[in-house]
């Protein structure tokens, strides 16, 4: 149940560390105890400012936690970084977001409207140092209920903005820029907007430079001066068991380049299940529904049925009445968190004939002659109930 960190704070991905440090006060200052006295949402907000903080402001802390998420910076975290690339879907990652999915997955936005609070001045999404932020990707992922029972490894291929070879993403062929003559290097560029309240100064992103303040000096051939080119890249996603229709999986980095050189957006993988042709899905549980003949039913039978894991010999009792559930433990789905595995249910019904032979019309037509296979010449409980409680009713 964690929140971002970078959204606790109120700054972008790409935030300096002096926006985060300039942030990271304002914050503390106005959640400090001392000035708020027997609030304990103000005592949690301060400790979740102070927390966000401590991993932000420290470099090592910072990179791990944005390959890793909170997994990386938790007390049982190695320092060990992990890969570079296809290291994105590692479990510690697609737990954390689970954990993502699981609040509700506020990304992007502002969870706790510090934006609006501090009139935009708490972040300055789009001026970083080095380029624009990538945007996140979107994907689709279709799995069997085969592959959603016991959890899969995907190996997909993926059109994305990639960062350009020729200029290194910098955009630029020799690397130089200069100052950008839209807003002399400063980035923001001033409107001045006249209203019936009085006169107004809106500040924007400079847009030429984009907020960088600097624009390329020679823009590289190949992308055109942004970095970035349109490219195909595979990836590797774990998909972990009993995942369910909408389940999202946020790898961190992996979603478009930024441009000139920005950190890349990430890459949520949305999971969509395909329906089984043979089961139905209850939570971890699957349904299989049998249809039996009538002399099976009466007098018991072995039979094979289908499972997620192959065929399974199922014993259907003497005197099994249509629409009973039979139980087949550990075939169903694998749970998401923990181990262990839902039931198949085998539902089972009579199986009517469309079509007969004369020969089987005769059977039954002896069957129909037999007292004790018709309901009301039984001498059965629920019979004798039956008519028992009709007769109480219209006497
Ligand atoms: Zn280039
Ligand atoms: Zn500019």
């Amino acid at each position: 149940m964690k929140k971002e960190y970078y959204e606790v704070l109120g700054v972008s991905k790409t935030a300096t560390k002096d926006e985060i440090k300039k942030a990271y006060r304002k914050l503390a200052l106005q959640f400090h105890p001392d000035k708020n006295p027997d609030n304990k949402d103000a005592e949690e907000h301060f400790k979740e400012v102070n927390e966000a903080y401590e991993v932000l402001s420290n470099d090592d802390k910072r990179r791990r936690y944005d390959q890793f998420g909170h997994a990386g910076v938790g007390s049982s975290a190695s320092s060990g970084g992990g890969g570079q690339y296809g290291g994105g879907a590692d479990i510690n990652d697609i737990f954390s977001a689970f954990n993502d999915m699981f609040t509700g997955g506020r990304r992007g936005g502002s969870p706790f409207g510090f934006e609006e609070a501090f009139g935009g001045g708490g972040s300055r999404r789009g001026r970083t140092q080095g380029g624009i932020p990538g945007t996140d990707l979107k994907i689709r992922l279709k799995l069997t209920l085969e592959e959603i029972a016991k959890g899969v490894e995907k190996t997909l291929k993926i059109k994305k903005q990639v960062s350009c070879k020729e200029c290194n993403g910098s955009g630029s062929k020799s690397g130089a820029t200069e100052n950008c003559q839209t807003c002399q290097g400063s980035g923001e560029v001033r409107q001045v907007s006249k209203t019936m309240f009085g006169q107004f100064v809106n500040v924007a992103p400079c847009p030429t430079c984009g907020g960088e303040g600097r624009v390329i000096k020679d823009r590289c051939p190949s992308c055109y001066g942004e970095g970035i080119k349109l490219g195909e890249v595979t990836v590797k996603v774990t998909v972990p068991s009993g995942v369910e229709n909408g389940n999202y999986l946020t790898l961190r980095g992996q979603g478009n380049a930024g441009p000139r050189g920005g950190t890349a957006g990430d890459l949520i993988v949305v999971l969509e299940e395909i329906p089984h042709e043979l089961f139905s899905r209850k939570g971890n549980d699957v349904v299989y529904t049998l249809a039996v003949s009538f002399p099976d039913l009466v007098l018991g039978t072995k039979v094979e049925v289908p499972t997620l894991d192959g065929a399974v010999k199922l014993t259907i009792p003497s005197s099994t009445q249509p629409e009973t559930m039979l139980r087949i433990p550990g075939h169903g789905i694998g749970h998401l968190k923990g181990s262990g595995r839902g039931d198949q249910y085998v539902k089972v019904n009579v199986y009517v004939p469309k079509d007969i032979s004369h020969q089987d019309k005769e059977l039954l037509r002896e069957m129909q002659k037999s007292s004790g296979l018709s309901p009301s010449a039984h001498n059965d409980k629920d019979a004798k109930s039956f008519f028992e409680k009709a007769r109480d009713i219209f006497s």
